[in-house]
């Protein structure tokens, strides 16, 4: 049996999750990703116990109104059902700011919401945008960049149209470094399709970590820093994270 619970303990110790610095912030993430990882590993079962404060449960004491938001990472993920956020970092109400929008892409709300949280919320130590395998945005965007007539479909659909064109850099990208690695005629090759769309879902998150980085440079220093990563989805290795590069470097 797997047993992932939130456990609020009147009679515990509060609740610290406060990090310092980026880098604290981006270790209680992998800590809380490994932790959740491990369950299940090799068929074992497993408990996971994740303390809350009565205030983030909204029944803590005081005149009713809403506790200060105190998230320490503002994270962009995919709007994907199978990659809830909160749960594959082992975190609690209150200690992550989501912006899930499909493929996890950088449209006008999901920055505005960036900024929103940077600029207002002082708790924020890390922004980490997490793509994850098997992700059917930028399915779209390969099946659009290998058969354009596929993207003839979307055509009078602006909105889902917007999110495939976000991503076609990512997939143009991705097939350039597969071209270079493995030569003009690499399309034939069995498999080429699954790594072009691995490579592309790695990529786009790269993408739009190193744009969050160059739009949000002004708030970025040793206290607040900015990673991306993917998580593996559906798979027996679902939770191991991939976390390529942070901004700036420690
Ligand atoms: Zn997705």
């Amino acid at each position: 049996m797997i047993e992932i619970r939130w456990r609020y303990d009147p009679d515990a110790d509060p609740v610290q999750r406060s990090p310092a610095t980026a880098e604290e912030a981006l270790l209680l993430l992998h800590m809380g990703n490994r932790a959740f990882a491990d369950l299940g590993r090799d068929g074992a079962g497993g408990q996971y116990v994740i303390p809350v404060s009565a205030e983030e449960l909204g029944i803590g004491a005081g005149d009713g109104s809403a506790i200060p938001q105190t998230p320490m990472a503002v994270v962009l993920g995919c709007a994907d059902a199978r990659v809830p956020l909160e749960l594959i970092f082992s975190q609690t109400a209150n200690d992550l700011f989501v912006v899930r929008v499909a493929g996890n892409v950088l449209g006008g709300e999901s920055v505005g919401s960036i900024d929103f949280a940077l600029a207002r919320i002082p708790s924020v130590r890390l922004v980490s945008v997490v793509g994850h395998t098997g992700c059917g945005a930028v399915k779209a965007a390969v099946d659009a960049y290998l058969d354009p007539s596929s993207y003839l479909g979307l055509s009078a659909n602006l909105p889902l149209r917007g999110i495939v064109d976000s991503l076609l850099a990512a997939v143009q990208a991705a097939d350039n470094a597969l071209r270079s690695q493995y030569g003009h005629d690499r399309g034939d090759r069995p498999g080429y399709y699954e790594a072009l769309w691995g490579c592309a879902v790695v990529l786009n998150a790269a993408v739009a970590g190193d744009a969050v980085r160059r739009m949000f440079s002004p708030y970025l220093s040793d206290e607040l820093a900015v990673a991306f990563g993917v998580v593996p989805a559906c798979s027996r290795h679902r939770t191991l994270k991939l976390w390529v590069r942070s901004w700036p470097s420690w």
